[in-house]
Formats: structure tokens, sequence, C-alpha cells
């Protein structure tokens, strides 16, 4: 396979907010669907770039350095605990908005 200790195959890593991009050894990355120079899909050089909206039965799960000092973000399909758990959170919005009608 031509693989050796020294030809270790190197792999651009750009960041979805600001396309500063890294390049790292393959094996020290995680694979992640898309990754970002600040934590949690934030970008430290475009303050304004949000991560797109997790569709509906979908979450979305952070990697913490999984490309050097880029965090990675993968989306999946919730758990039906985790599906649980969004309705919840979402009766709670709900019954906020209920209990203060008028402002
Ligand atoms: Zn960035």
């Amino acid at each position: 396979m031509g693989k050796n200790k020294k030809g270790e195959p190197l792999i651009t890593v750009p960041c979805a907010g600001c396309g500063r991009t890294q390049r790292l050894r393959e094996r020290r990355v995680v694979l992640c669907e898309g990754y970002t120079c600040g934590f949690g899909g934030h970008s430290a050089k475009n303050p304004r770039f949000v991560l797109p909206a997790v569709p509906d039965g979908c979450v979305r799960h952070i990697v913490p350095n999984a490309a050097g000092a880029f965090s990675g973000y993968n989306t999946r399909f919730a758990t039906p605990e985790e599906i649980e758990a969004i309705a919840r959170a979402r009766e709670v919005l709900l019954t906020g908005q209920v209990q203060s009608p008028c402002r």
C-alpha cells in the first residue's frame, strides 16, 4: 500500500466557518461531518457563523479537538430517549410562552 511510518498521509481539514485549514496526519483526525476552529460549531474568525440547523429527529454531536485545535461535529439520528428529551424541552418552551402571554 506504500504507507510507512515516515510517509503518513496528511489531510487538510478546513474550518466550516472561516475556511482556515489545518494539515494533520490522517490517523490523528477524528472523522466528522465538518470542523470549526472554535468550540461547538463556532468560528473565532467568523463569529456570525452558525452551523446549519439540525433536522428534526436528529442531534448534533460535538467532538472537541477532533482535528488538532479544531472541533468536529456530526449529525446523527436521535435515539428514542433523546427524542423524548427534545419533546419535553419543547413542551417546557411552549409552557413558558403560555405563562407569559403579554409583555
Ligand atoms: Zn474558523
